[in-house]
């Protein structure tokens, strides 16, 4: 059988989809320390909403048929859409309605429909890129074009901020905006490093963004009001040249698939009829699992009392692991600002990160290789081969027992 330039593209066994098979081989042996993937913790307090959430469902007549035997409508449930509109508007005084909101089977299908609607080859033959303005960036970016190259990225500068410690930043000089610039897309809080975007590199890309007519995107998989797994005082950001790509999946839910998106009224419409095309509409039981959290703004004291302290406590607590464990050797962590991450940076390490990757897999530990958080940075950087990314979600006995054989495989490549 032969497949079209569309199925050789997406049936290539390139990045992500290996990743995964890796992640499932693992889960399926049973006997791996999983550090590699991106599912959030199994938090009590929240784990009990939900199911006190699906009981009510399941005991109110007429509730179960509305959940499971209808279609929502292309843009998502309305309900739910006015209440996270109305949540958005009191929190942060967006002055947005249901309008500017719509749902998606999860934000990665979001970014699959944004990328390629704004980027790619345009109705005059030339080719669209969507930049990444600081990498290291979100790997479920890097294979999600349907054409080749759709990315761009700018290497990132990086600021020390002690002997072990270090935090990038945007390279503004470096960055270069043209006519073949899409949309800039950046996470925030960045999935794999944790660094959080400062208030002035949002601001200045937004400025970017307008001066040449594209939009800004951010990815707030992590970010505010939920999950709101930010450590840091920053501001939220959106205005109408603004799409905010938001998610129920590391609020606990990955298992709903429910994005969200927040952008002006034409791009939601837009975005709605391709929704309805590619899935005819999203799930409803993110939604409705996530209805009267939404509604009565509970979600905000979860994220903020609940969830944020459970990642910043791992945080912490995973950095003085490394530091107790790798003392007197050359490591550096980026600052966590937020997500749910360890960003490791072995700098001079005599293997590359991908070797450090396969040895640890063979002790049983699985963390991800740094080198394939780089999409569209065509320049060779050897920073890209000195960094593993460590999830620190799954029960800590797990999480310290596998951050201590990271340790020690590091010390015996270096001794
Ligand atoms: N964006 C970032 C930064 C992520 O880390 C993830 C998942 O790990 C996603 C988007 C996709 O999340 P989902 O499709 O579950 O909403």
């Amino acid at each position: 059988m032969s497949y079209s330039n569309f199925g050789e593209k997406f049936t290539s066994r390139s990045g992500i989809v290996s990743l995964m098979d890796d992640l499932g081989d693992a889960v399926a042996s049973g006997d791996m320390i999983m550090l590699g993937g991106g599912n959030p913790g199994n938090i009590p307090a929240v784990v009990d909403k939900f199911r006190s959430r699906l009981r009510s469902i399941v005991e109110t007549p007429g509730q179960v048929e509305r959940l499971l035997g209808s279609y929502d409508p292309p843009d998502g449930n309305k309900a739910f859409r006015e209440h996270l509109a109305a949540l958005l508007n009191q929190t942060f005084d967006w002055p947005i309605t249901a309008d500017n909101v719509l749902l998606t089977n999860g934000s990665q299908s979001a970014f699959f429909m944004l990328f390629n609607l704004l980027g790619g080859t345009m109705a005059d033959g030339r080719n669209k890129q969507i930049l990444l303005p600081l990498t290291p960036e979100y790997i479920g970016y890097a294979d999600a074009g349907l054409t080749a190259d759709l990315f761009r990225a700018a290497k990132p500068t990086i600021e020390h901020l002690g002997p072990h410690r270090f935090k990038y930043h945007v390279d503004f000089e470096a960055l270069r905006v043209d006519e073949t610039v899409a949309a800039i897309c950046a996470s925030r809080p960045t999935n794999p490093t944790g660094n959080v975007l400062t208030d002035t590199e949002v601001r200045e890309l937004d400025n970017i963004a307008r001066q040449h007519n594209i939009p800004l995107i951010i990815d707030n998989a992590y970010g505010t009001p939920f999950p709101n797994i930010i450590f840091k005082d920053v501001e939220p950001h959106w205005n109408t040249n603004t799409i905010v790509c938001m998610s129920l999946s590391k609020l606990g839910l990955p298992g709903v698939r429910t994005g969200i998106v927040i952008a002006d009224e034409p791009l939601i419409s837009d975005l709605a009829g391709m929704n309805a095309i590619l899935n005819l509409a999203p799930g409803n039981l993110g939604p409705q699992v996530a209805m009267e959290l939404v509604r009565s703004a509970d979600i905000l004291a979860l994220s903020e009392q609940v969830i944020k302290p459970f990642y910043a406590d791992r945080a912490v607590r995973a950095m003085a692991v490394m530091d107790e464990t790798l003392a007197g050797y050359r490591y550096a962590i980026h600052e966590p600002e937020g997500a749910i991450f360890l960003w490791l940076w072995f700098e001079d390490l005599p293997i590359t990160c991908d070797d450090l990757y396969e040895r640890l897999k063979r002790r049983g530990v699985l963390v991800i290789s740094g080198h394939h958080f780089f999409p569209g940075l065509s320049t060779d950087w050897q920073h890209t081969k000195e960094c593993i990314r460590v999830t620190c979600s799954q029960d800590w006995d797990s999480v310290e027992h596998g951050l201590r054989i990271i340790a020690d495989e590091v010390k015996r490549a270096c001794d």
